[in-house]
């Protein structure tokens, strides 16, 4: 069989490949602790699961409009009004099927091949292998622990050419848990008001797990405003990964662009999910409050639990739900016949020797971290921190004097 040249162009996503593994190794009997985990551990709130059954009963069951339902895009605007303070009007809302969706239009809609996608590292996975897919070409600008892995403004401007198309980031970032403060989105804002070409897609899908206070978006600043492609959806603050909803705040060209597009690949997103959207969007956010006091305890389990791992260092997450530790020093260590020589092999070695799943921070676009979750109950986290503690010392320095 012929596959097309385009497969070879783009990657399948690491956290979904680390999943499938533990899959695999607990349909043969492995207790798998699972902290690759990329969603919240939570159900969906009952009020929301009860307009999903009225919205049956109601018969909400055909082809929906291509850019989703009028009455679920005012109620996105109302949201981005009451949380965000920004004013968007329907035919600036376009709804698809889950964030990662609206990423792939604004995408398509925005790149022709060749030109240049600034990706700041650590970033999500699926960033940089859209770009590729459509024959854009990443640049990386890799972030540090020390700046709290956030891009400054003058590494930003020095990555900026004359093809530089589109800006990519999230905050709250999924895989660093860093948040962008309103001063650092600001100085941001101000390099690229000087290069009116470039779009921002600003990916806000974690706003409301945020430890730290409130959520800042970085088209709060007018001067930009109407080159910024805000992605946001209901997985994550509303426990909703199945539903598959996502959107985009944007310019109305944009969003007519992605529907033009969306409109040959996949229509309008579900009936139902739509309809359960509005009532979540229009509820009080209290669910989505408790959830995130639940996170923010094990966050604060996570970050104490840390302190018997001296060889790892970590940024406190500000937001989202993953640690992100280098584990560097644990190279050219050894169990047995084993050595690690990097975080793809140390992510393979807590799969199989420790029974616990995390995901290699290559992925993520820095090798030498790896992703762990705290997307999981506070037992099965302290399970899995004693079991990854327990094979991390059974690895010995390669270089001990007999
Ligand atoms: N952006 C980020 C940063 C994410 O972590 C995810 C999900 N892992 C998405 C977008 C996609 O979300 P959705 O489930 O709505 O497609």
């Amino acid at each position: 069989m012929q596959l097309s040249s385009t497969l070879t162009r783009f990657n399948e996503p690491e956290t979904l490949k680390m999943a499938k593994l533990g899959r695999e190794l607990r349909a043969k009997g492995i207790d798998i602790i699972d902290l690759s985990l990329g969603e919240p551990d939570f159900d969906t709130p009952q009020h929301i699961k009860d307009a999903a059954k009225n919205a049956i009963d109601e018969n909400w069951s055909h082809y929906t409009p291509v850019c989703g339902y009028l009455d679920l895009r005012e109620a996105i605007c109302n949201k981005l009004k009451r949380d965000n303070g920004l004013t968007y009007s329907p035919e600036n809302i376009i709804v698809s099927t889950g964030a990662k969706q609206s990423i792939a239009n604004a995408v398509m809609s925005i790149l022709d091949a060749g030109d240049e996608v600034i990706i700041p590292t650590p970033y999500w996975v699926t960033y940089s292998e859209i770009v590729r897919l459509v024959q854009g070409k990443v640049i990386f600008v890799n972030t540090t622990l020390q700046n709290g892995y956030k891009i400054t403004p003058e590494e930003l401007e020095s990555a900026i050419t004359y093809n530089t198309k589109l800006f990519i980031f999230s905050s709250p970032c999924n895989p660093t848990g860093a948040v962008y403060s309103k001063e650092e989105l600001e100085k941001l804002a101000m390099v690229f008001k000087k290069f009116p070409r470039i779009v921002v897609m600003s990916d806000e899908i974690y706003e409301y797990i945020n430890f730290v206070g409130a959520h800042e978006s970085i088209a709060q600043f007018d001067s930009i405003k109407d080159r910024v492609i805000i992605v946001n959806g209901l997985s994550k603050g509303f426990a909703m990964t199945g539903w598959r909803l996502g959107y985009i705040a944007a310019p109305s060209e944009i969003i007519k662009a992605c529907e033009k597009i969306q409109g040959q690949f996949t229509s309008g997103t579900n009936s139902i999910a739509q309809r359960s959207a509005i009532i979540a969007l229009n509820s009080d956010l209290s669910p989505t409050h408790e959830m995130v006091k639940e996170f923010k305890r094990r966050r604060q389990r996570v970050t104490e639990l840390l302190k018997d791992f001296p060889l790892m260092q970590c940024n406190v997450p500000e937001g989202a739900f993953y640690i992100f530790p280098s584990v560097k020093k644990y190279f050219g260590r050894k169990h047995g016949d084993i050595v690690i020589n990097n975080a793809d092999e140390l992510c393979m070695y807590l799969l199989n020797e420790a029974h616990v799943s995390t995901v290699t921070g290559s992925a993520f676009g820095n090798p030498d971290c790896i992703r762990i979750s705290f997307a999981n109950s506070m037992e099965k986290i302290e399970e899995g921190f004693k079991r990854i503690k327990e094979g991390l010392e059974k690895l010995t320095p390669d270089n001990i004097e007999p």
